[in-house]
């Protein structure tokens, strides 16, 4: 065995290890607290809804499990057999090396590869989801939105596919600087778009209907200087009961959307503190503060991949040829083992991006507290939520340190009465505030 596929062995086995580990510690820690709901919580959820909450956690953790095991027992297969050199040398013989047959050998690669996840994926649909009450999906609707997803993927992904190992003979050795801002300027595109043209397809999104609520909201987006549009409502009922709402798109594409299972289950001034959080996120230019993070991290994922292609070691390790020339034939295995094992660093990255992402709900919180001038409609909505969604009331620090993107419920009620009181004088709310065109 070469080295470098040793280094590989160990990094695969050192994550879904990492992943077990993390996995018990915390199942550990969510049983001990089985049998009495601890006192902060009593006001959450009652006895009987509380140890479902610990079953429907429990249920999904060990299920976790078995995907973690089976991904890594798939990746060590597919890297040490040497199946994918032989795949590779059978599609250019019979397909050709040309860009249009490489970015086809990626694509059908890549479905190829998700197919064993689909099992997987119905699993955990119609049989956890159902059997905690979650599940709304049929199956038709289950496997149309896959069929969409695919069509997507085709109609999108393989263009974009396409130029990128065109740049490569049309570049030459800078060729990553100009993939890296094709795929950002193709996500940025994809953002913008999104909620006008995808979501729609998946989903459907009517205005708020007119009544107590959305004038509510309005006011609340007005005292803000959220300048918007709509609030849509979102049938997300249409495949289950948890529920949410969420922000995304920019500039005129911009979309707030509520689950409609969400309206159904908050009072209106929780709604309103959702909205609020929201809005804050906005304010505080998450999105754009995440995206410029995720930009730098497809710059320094191309030049990895420019860099591992120059590499011997790197294709002899798992068996491909090596050859030197900007053509897309000599980098596309390159490509393909690094979205195969890039997997195993960035797990140790997202414990960063997680609680770079939790300071960012602290801070929509901090948003919402100070636009409602009071906390306990959050609090309350907070806690709804969490009893609705059967939500893991105690999981190991470590756990939801390594693994939340928002903090614990009991970390954000917390950090809302913590905050210092404001005086009514020193909340400025300007009236109105010229909308803010972030990018676009
Ligand atoms: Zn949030």
């Amino acid at each position: 065995m070469q080295p470098f596929a040793i280094i590989a062995l160990v990094l695969i086995l050192a994550r879904v290890f990492a992943e077990l580990w993390l996995s018990r510690l915390n199942q550990h820690h969510v049983r001990a607290h089985r049998n009495e709901v601890p006192p902060p919580f009593r006001a959450v959820m009652d006895e009987a809804r509380y140890r479902r909450s610990v079953d429907y956690t429990l249920a999904k953790s060990r299920f976790g499990d078995i995907i973690n095991v089976f991904d890594a027992v798939v990746l060590i297969a597919l890297l040490f057999s040497r199946v994918l050199p032989w795949a590779f040398g059978r599609f250019s013989a019979s397909v050709g090396t040309s860009v249009w047959a490489m970015a086809g050998f990626l694509f059908v690669t890549a479905i190829a590869l998700s197919i064993p996840g689909l099992p997987f994926a119905w699993y955990a649909q119609f049989k956890i989801e159902e059997r905690f009450g979650f599940n709304t999906t049929n199956m038709r609707t289950w496997i149309v939105d896959r069929v969409k997803g695919l069509l997507l993927a085709v109609l999108l992904g393989y263009p974009m596919l396409v130029l990128v190992l065109k740049l490569i003979a049309w570049t030459g050795a800078n060729w990553w600087i100009w993939a890296a801002a094709v795929v950002i300027a193709f996500q940025l595109l994809l953002l913008l778009i999104a909620p006008a043209l995808i979501m729609p397809l998946f989903n459907k999104f009517t205005p708020l209907p007119e009544g107590g609520l959305r004038e509510r909201l309005f006011a609340l987006a007005r005292r803000t200087g959220f300048s918007t549009r709509g609030i849509d409502v979102m049938d997300g009922s249409k495949r289950s009961r948890h529920s949410n709402a969420f922000f995304t798109g920019f500039g005129r594409f911009r979309k707030i959307a509520l689950f409609d299972t969400l309206i159904a289950q908050l009072s209106e001034p929780e709604v309103e503190s959702v909205l609020a959080h929201e809005i804050g996120h906005y304010k505080k230019r998450h999105v754009i503060k995440m995206l410029s993070v995720s930009i730098a991290g497809v710059f320094v994922a191309f030049a990895a991949i420019a860099w591992l292609a120059r590499q011997q070691w790197f294709d002899h390790a798992f068996g491909f040829e090596h050859q030197a020339g900007f053509v897309a034939a000599n980098v596309v295995p390159a490509i393909l083992l690094f979205a195969l094992l890039g997997g195993t660093i960035t797990f140790w990255v997202s414990p960063f991006v997680h609680g770079w992402s939790r300071h960012f709900e602290y801070e929509a919180d901090a948003f919402a507290r100070a636009a409602m001038g009071e906390t306990q409609s959050l609090i309350q909505a907070l806690r709804k939520l969490s009893e609705k969604n059967l939500s893991n009331l105690t999981p190991h620090p470590l756990y939801s340190s390594f693994y939340y993107s928002h903090p614990t419920l009991l970390e954000r009620e917390r950090a809302l009465r913590a905050m210092p009181h404001e005086t009514p004088g020193n909340r400025r709310w300007p009236r109105r505030v010229p909308p803010q065109r972030v990018l676009f």
